[in-house]
């Protein structure tokens, strides 16, 4: 099985390291193209006005100066000389839990993957946050080859792409595996942080609140709370179905045409 390994924390970050091992296990033909620099948050954008630069950086390795989504393109459409079976990206380093799919560039490499027709998965692993502390790779490396074989034998729908969590836990620690939905946090979860540069000039940063959620039964932030690993089936099909009729009904049109 021919693998692409991606990632949007870039191509020196430990997490691309430890999926890189945990595809060897997985496939016999691995490639990985990520991003140059850290790509956290960049969602599914892609470049249109800036060139993207290839460097071959080891065998079968490379970066691209880009996102994570260019960096997919760049894989299947010119690097690899045939696509690939099944896309991994990750380990993120921290959750892509609830409203984080929006803003993931990890996810979003996963869904460029699936519009070109390819099985993807993202994975990340979670952690404190805390200052000076990496997330337990360890749990995310020991768990991830079985789950992947599974889910890459799997049959899955043309739009569906697959995000998988590991808690942070220890691998021995963990409680087991949730299949979820995607959940949504209660809480004001990103706030601005007002700082004073060298010259008292201020400047402001993007923070996330501390404060847990109080998430709901069956999502994927109560199941990585709880210790399981969570996995949840993503559509890129992003219409609501279930509001279409209100919709339709609104705008005095037909709902069924
Ligand atoms: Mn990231």
């Amino acid at each position: 099985m021919r693998v692409l390994v991606t990632n949007d924390d870039g191509i020196h970050a430990p997490g691309l390291a430890c999926l890189e091992r945990v595809a060897a296990q997985v496939g016999n033909d691995v490639w990985t193209v990520a991003p140059e620099t850290d790509q956290s948050g960049v969602a599914h954008s892609m470049s249109l006005n800036d060139p993207l630069r290839l460097r071959e950086v080891g065998k079968q390795r490379f970066a691209v100066r880009g996102t994570p989504t260019d960096c997919v393109l760049m894989a299947v459409r010119h690097v690899l000389p045939e696509p690939p079976d099944l896309i991994l990206s990750g380990f993120n380093k921290g959750q892509n839990l609830a409203e984080d799919i929006t803003y993931s560039g990890t996810v979003a490499a996963a869904i460029e993957g699936t519009i070109l027709g390819i099985t993807s998965i993202a994975l990340s692993q979670a952690y404190s946050f805390a200052p000076d502390i990496q997330p337990p790779y360890e749990t995310a490396e020991a768990l991830a080859p079985d789950l992947i074989r599974t889910l890459a034998d799997l049959d899955v729908p043309a739009e569906t792409l697959i995000n998988i969590n590991f808690p942070n836990r220890a691998p021995g620690a963990v409680e087991g595996v949730r299949v979820t939905r995607q959940g949504r946090r209660n809480i004001d979860f990103l706030t601005i942080d007002k700082r004073s540069d060298g010259r008292g000039n201020p400047y402001y940063w993007l923070t996330y609140n501390g404060r847990p959620p109080q998430p709901d039964v069956g999502t994927d932030l109560e199941a990585v709370r709880a210790g399981f690993v969570s996995v949840t089936p993503l559509s890129i099909d992003m219409t609501d179905h279930a509001c279409k009729a209100k919709v339709s009904e609104a705008l005095g049109l037909d709902p069924d045409r």
